[in-house]
């Protein structure tokens, strides 16, 4: 059975039965059909939340497939909830450029899904869409005023850094040239497209805790230089109102249900390698009102996910994480043990033995925030007991705790022990989350306090362009912003090619971004891609809706 099989066998119950179930009131329902609705702000309990309990999924270094952190978290939300505990999932939305690109869902897998997976996977609610008009709305004002002779700021557009967005896989529009065909149709200037979770409107939205915070975001994103060389940024241009306007209901979250009726919020999706890569912050602070336990996810692996969502997103919305569960794969230890890619399901203990130091990197690192650790074993029906042993013996003589999670072939069954174990840690109450830097060291030495205890990295290189950026960092006064790095997910050092536990690397900055309305600092160490290419032969070759709306072919 395909996971569209899956989910289209379960009946969904309507959504205002799943929002009973947290006491959320039938009038405060926002409805989006009979499954989806959106929530209001004020749902929102601060006192609620300083004593909820948050539970961030995270893993090791990925391989390419993803290692299954939204199917764990969906499954553990199950789990938890056969075990009497009042939980939510709360999770990121998807692009819609996966979907018709590389096959692989967002919405989890086997029998941990999300429903309505058709609609969650395609649309939604519009929050996208939204993003999308909001973000080109501010690219449409900025080459309005290059144009303008009479309210002219004087921008030179040849440092605009502002380009547009849409949310397909289209790699002919990475580069473009605008405004040709003459004097009334703008000045010719050289940009491109991202994909709209690489706009930082969706890093914004993500960060942002009320609609003030939002219109105070996007005023101060950094559009470029004037001729003179002065920073302009998007509150200059007055685009902040209007762009608000555009959010207004995107900054709602949406609740939606497991395939096993529990309730479950997805909200924002931004860029796991660019941006924080994580969902809102009123959404998680929504889920945490709600619940005892919120059961969330960061993209990629710890070293990348994992930190930023604890060095950024929880001291900027001042969140406190009881428990990291950290989802780990025999496959993807294999691969970090030197065994190739196609031969990842055949069983190999010397490789998985081998690949152990990867997984004990970033447990060391979960530590480091003063936060213990669980290991989730996602298990593939390839798994042999014997490579299970392995990882439970290794678990035993370091004294951490692991569970082995079926969740994908049995659901919330499946998650029970792991459930335990996360109970278990939150209940000891022996964690007190502190975050690896202060916002406020210098740039520098943020990153390097990054690269050395997250990575394993012996210096920080920077490149005459880079040195440059940290100039200018300065220069505007934004050196007090916290830092999200752009590495590879593959490896723990910016090469995607070493595996494992390196030791001994350099990490190389290129340069450094700045995302001024996100409230962050970007350093480049290598090529990050912001709008990919459908590959030959693209999913959605295979997806069709039938003469009664029955869509096929979504994974
Ligand atoms: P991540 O959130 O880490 O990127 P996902 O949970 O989205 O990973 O899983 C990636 C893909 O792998 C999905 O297509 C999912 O259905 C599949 N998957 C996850 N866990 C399992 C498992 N235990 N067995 C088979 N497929 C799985
Ligand atoms: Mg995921």
């Amino acid at each position: 059975m395909t996971d569209l099989d899956i989910a289209k066998s379960v009946q969904p119950k309507q959504i205002a039965e799943i929002a009973k179930k947290v006491n959320i009131p039938f009038d405060d329902l926002e409805l989006y059909g009979k499954y989806k609705a959106k929530l209001p702000h004020t749902l929102i309990d601060e006192k609620k939340v300083s004593k909820s309990n948050l539970v961030l999924v995270s893993a090791v270094s990925p391989t390419p497939a993803g290692e299954g952190k939204t199917t764990i978290s969906i499954g553990l939300t199950e789990g938890l909830a056969k075990i009497k505990k009042k939980a939510i999932a709360v999770l990121r939305e998807p692009s819609l450029g996966p979907v018709f690109g590389i096959k692989g869902g967002a919405t989890g897998g086997g029998y941990s899904q999300v429903l309505p997976m058709e609609d969650i996977n395609l649309h939604f609610t519009g929050d996208f869409a939204a993003i999308e008009k909001a973000h080109n709305l501010l690219a449409a004002i900025i080459d309005n005023n290059i144009q303008s002779k009479t309210y002219s700021l004087n921008i030179d557009p040849r440092t605009v850094k502002w380009k547009r967005v849409m949310d397909v896989n289209d790699r002919a529009l990475r580069q473009v040239i605008v405004g040709l065909g003459g004097n009334t149709m703008g000045i010719p200037r050289e940009t491109g497209f991202d994909i709209t979770a690489a706009s930082e409107v969706m890093a914004i939205l993500c960060l942002s805790k009320d609609l003030e915070d939002l219109k105070k975001r996007l005023g101060n994103i950094f559009v470029g230089y004037t001729y003179d060389k002065k920073p302009i940024y998007a509150k200059y241009l007055k685009a902040q109102g209007a762009m608000a306007a555009l959010l207004k209901d995107a900054l709602k979250p949406n609740l939606v249900q497991t395939l096993e009726g529990n309730p479950v919020i997805i909200h924002g999706g931004p860029f796991a390698n660019i941006a924080q890569g994580t969902n809102t912050v009123m959404a998680t602070k929504m889920g945490m009102s709600l619940a005892d336990y919120t059961v969330t996810e960061a993209g990629f692996g710890f070293d990348l996910g994992g930190e930023k969502f604890l060095d950024i997103k929880c001291q900027s919305a001042d969140l406190k994480p009881k428990v990291v569960v950290l989802t780990a794969t025999i496959r993807a230890l294999k691969y970090h043990g030197g065994a190739h890619l196609k031969e990842l399901t055949f069983e190999n203990l010397e490789a998985l033995r081998k690949g152990l130091p990867n997984l004990e990197k970033h447990l060391e690192n979960v530590l480091k925030f003063n936060l213990k650790p669980v290991i989730a074993i996602n298990k593939f029906k390839t798994d042999t007991n014997a490579e299970i042993k392995i990882i439970e013996d290794f678990a035993k003589e370091n004294g951490y705790k692991v569970a082995i999670a079926d969740v994908w072939a049995k659901g919330g069954e499946g998650a029970i022990d792991l459930a335990k174990a996360v109970t278990e840690v939150v209940e000891d109450n022996k964690t007190n989350f502190k975050p690896l830097y202060k916002w406020e060291r210098p740039v520098e030495e943020k990153i390097l306090t990054i690269a050395k205890e997250i990575y394993g990295a012996s210096a920080v290189e920077y490149t005459a362009k880079a040195k440059k950026d940290l100039r200018t960092i300065t220069d505007l006064h934004l050196d007090r912003l916290p830092i999200c790095m752009a590495k590879t997910q593959k490896s723990l050092t910016d090469d995607p090619k070493k595996i494992g536990r390196p030791k001994d690397f350099t990490i190389t900055v290129r340069e450094i971004e700045i995302a001024a309305g996100a409230g962050f600092l970007i350093p480049i160490t290598g090529t990050m891609m912001r709008m990919p290419g459908l590959p030959a032969h693209p999913a959605s070759e295979k997806i069709d809706i039938d003469k009664d709306g029955v869509i096929t072919g979504l994974f």
